[in-house]
């Protein structure tokens, strides 16, 4: 009986080993092909920037946050969500965010160079990996210098949780960057750990109200609670609060009489191909008010 025991214990043994090396091999080689297709994608340039716009409470566009689509052949326009966590895993976020760097500041240059949209800034979002590269401040300086864009414009949106790893060489980095001009968003803010020290220690100008507290701000009196208390505690570190996924008048409304900064959302509008933003650009200086 122990024999027979001990026997099923051991075939149950090998094929869950067995299981488990299918199951891996499976993963790693789905992680390659994906690695390849990103390869071929950003040779191909089919990696696009979108802009959505960034408000002032007088309504007017101050800016726009960069959000990257992959315009693949077959599957149409995909999503970040679906491409950027297995970038990270590969390390083709390296090469991506670069691209992503370049072109960004590309289209700040050109922006600033017509009187229309000559104000704005641009929100770049950051990964983990691409941060805490050992070149990532030469890099973001490099980019600026060859686009010829003013570091003053460009924003990077960094994640809490990015920024408790190594907080002394993040610090040194974000203060280099932020000499050069360059200046810092904190996104998804209260989605991650914060520390308030590392706020007070970080050159940070903004913070990003995660869309996932926006969105039920008038039903959720706890979500309500969290939006009005990020919004005094940036008050009173001194730091502009963007809400992002802002839908509906009631909430912008809503964050305004508590003194939010600027607002990002499809309100005002999705994330759009530049050509398109420009003309939703040209048709905001045609009136006047909110929303
Ligand atoms: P995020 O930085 O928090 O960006 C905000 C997301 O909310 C965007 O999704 C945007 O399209 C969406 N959004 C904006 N307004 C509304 C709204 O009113 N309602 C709703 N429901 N959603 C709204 P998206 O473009 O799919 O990007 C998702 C995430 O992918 C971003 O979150 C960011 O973390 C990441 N991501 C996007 N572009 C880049 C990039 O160029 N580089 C890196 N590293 N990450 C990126
Ligand atoms: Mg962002
Ligand atoms: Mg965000
Ligand atoms: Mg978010």
């Amino acid at each position: 009986q122990a024999d027979l025991a001990m026997h099923e214990a051991k075939e149950a043994g090998r094929n869950t080993l067995r299981f488990f090396d299918q199951e891996m091999q499976a993963a790693a080689f789905a992680r390659s092909e994906l690695e390849a297709q990103i390869r071929h994608a950003l040779q191909e340039e089919q990696f696009h920037l979108y802009y959505q716009a960034q408000l002032d409470w007088h309504g007017r566009v101050t800016g726009a946050e960069a959000l990257v689509r992959w315009r693949h052949p077959q599957r149409g326009v995909v999503l970040p969500g679906e491409f950027i966590p297995l970038a990270e895993d590969t390390g083709m976020i390296l090469q991506l965010g670069h691209t992503i760097l370049k072109r960004a500041c590309k289209q700040l240059a050109e922006w600033s160079a017509r009187a229309e949209s000559a104000q704005l800034d641009i929100a770049v979002n950051i990964s983990a990996r691409q941060f805490q590269h050992a070149s990532f401040v030469d890099q973001v300086m490099d980019v600026l210098a060859q686009s010829g864009a003013n570091p003053g414009k460009l924003r990077l949106e960094l994640t809490e949780s990015m920024l408790v790893e190594n907080i002394d060489d993040t610090i040194e980095k974000m203060n280099r960057l932020r000499e050069f001009g360059v200046r810092f968003s904190l996104d998804d803010f209260g989605t991650g750990y914060s520390s308030l020290l590392y706020l007070k220690r970080m050159p940070i100008e903004y913070l990003k109200i995660d869309q996932s507290f926006v969105r039920d701000i008038l039903n959720d009196p706890n979500d309500a609670a969290i939006v009005r208390t990020i919004i005094s505690l940036g008050k009173s570190l001194n730091l502009g609060i963007i809400a992002e996924g802002v839908e509906l008048e009631a909430q912008r409304k809503y964050l305004e009489h508590y003194g939010c900064s600027l607002y990002q959302g499809y309100l005002f509008s999705h994330p759009l191909p530049p050509d398109e933003f420009e003309a939703f650009l040209l048709s905001r200086h045609h009136r006047d008010g909110p929303a």
